[in-house]
């Protein structure tokens, strides 16, 4: 039996398993090859790796995971979890199950692409959706916001004047903006289109928005705001509390309601970032040693 099932090859599971290999704990990770930043070139905003393309981010966390006995990695997709009175069961898409003491999901999020053509193409290509990860190379450059009302439209357009004095606000139909946040924008110089979005075009790069009506809008990116998705929903099925678009979990220790489960990175918090998953997760992995080591009668 393992001591700690991790689901999820991500920064946040595979940083879990770094801090619980260390501790020399038996842990697998299992991993369906389904990472939220496919379309990413690149990873910004994680300390000496500022920069670094998803795959070679991935292979050099696979790399230093290869260096703890403890540690096994298989590319496998969990299809769902039990849990017993001492241990959790996972059984594998294809056959197979492993037990383990504790189990962690850290299987991240799906962002839910507005159906517009062009947008799933270019997402990652000049179309993003944080100004933290991709604000800074089109620093100064023609923006474009795709969002609705204040917080999701006019809320990122003000944000983005951060980055570029040339924003305008899509609304791609009603603006639903209020008065108040209408002339906010007004005043800041950020235009707003409602006309309906036709298409996004570019060639390997977003280069304009093309619109039902008027002339189409030349820009060097273009940042939405709208909902993701649970990429599993294997903690709902044991019962852990979520919100609309994350499980609930203490804050701290990644713990949730169901007692052994854990939840770590994005499927937890809003703070969609691989350095802050990768944190959550070693402070995960903290807890549930001691609480081994506690349980093994080691810590009071
Ligand atoms: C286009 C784009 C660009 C981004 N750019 C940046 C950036 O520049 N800087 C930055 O800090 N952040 C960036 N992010 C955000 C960053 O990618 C996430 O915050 C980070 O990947 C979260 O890590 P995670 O481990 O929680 O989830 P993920 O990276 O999504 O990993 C989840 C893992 O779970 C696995 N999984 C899911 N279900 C199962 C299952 N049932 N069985 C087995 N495995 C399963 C998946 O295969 C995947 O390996 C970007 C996101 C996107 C979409």
């Amino acid at each position: 039996m393992y001591d700690v099932i991790v689901v999820g090859g991500g920064p946040a599971g595979m940083s879990t398993a770094l801090v619980l290999g260390r501790a020399r704990r038996r842990v697998l990770v299992c991993d369906s090859g389904e990472y939220r930043n496919y379309a990413a070139r690149a990873i910004h905003g994680y300390l000496t790796r500022d920069g670094v393309s998803p795959t070679e981010f991935r292979r050099i966390a696979r790399a230093e995971l290869a260096r703890y006995e403890g540690v096994e990695l298989r590319d496998v997709r969990v299809a769902s979890a039990h849990r017993g009175p001492d241990r959790f069961e996972v059984t594998f898409l294809g056959g197979g199950s492993a037990e383990g003491r504790r189990l962690v999901i850290a299987t991240g999020v799906v962002d839910e692409l507005p159906e517009i053509p062009g947008f799933e193409t270019f997402f990652g290509r000049g179309v993003h959706h944080c100004p933290y990860c991709d604000g800074w190379e089109v620093r100064d450059r023609p923006l474009a916001v795709y969002g609705r009302g204040d917080a999701k439209g006019a809320g990122l357009a003000l944000e983005l004047l951060l980055w570029s004095r040339s924003v305008v606000l899509c609304t791609d139909g009603p603006s639903g903006l209020s008065d108040r946040c209408s002339t906010k924008l007004a005043r800041h110089g950020v235009p707003v289109r409602t006309e309906r979005i036709v298409c996004l075009e570019g060639r390997d790069w977003l280069e304009r928005v093309v619109f039902e009506s008027g002339p189409p809008l030349e820009c060097a990116a273009l940042f939405f705001n709208t909902a993701c998705h649970l990429r599993s929903d294997l903690a709902l099925r044991l019962g852990c509390d979520a919100d609309a678009w994350n499980c609930r979990v203490d804050a701290k220790t990644g713990k949730t309601s169901v007692p052994g489960l854990y939840v770590v990175g994005d499927a937890s918090r809003d703070v969609f970032q691989v350095i802050v998953a990768a944190a959550e997760a070693a402070e995960a992995a903290v807890t549930i040693n001691r609480e081994l080591l506690s349980a093994d009668g080691l810590l009071d």
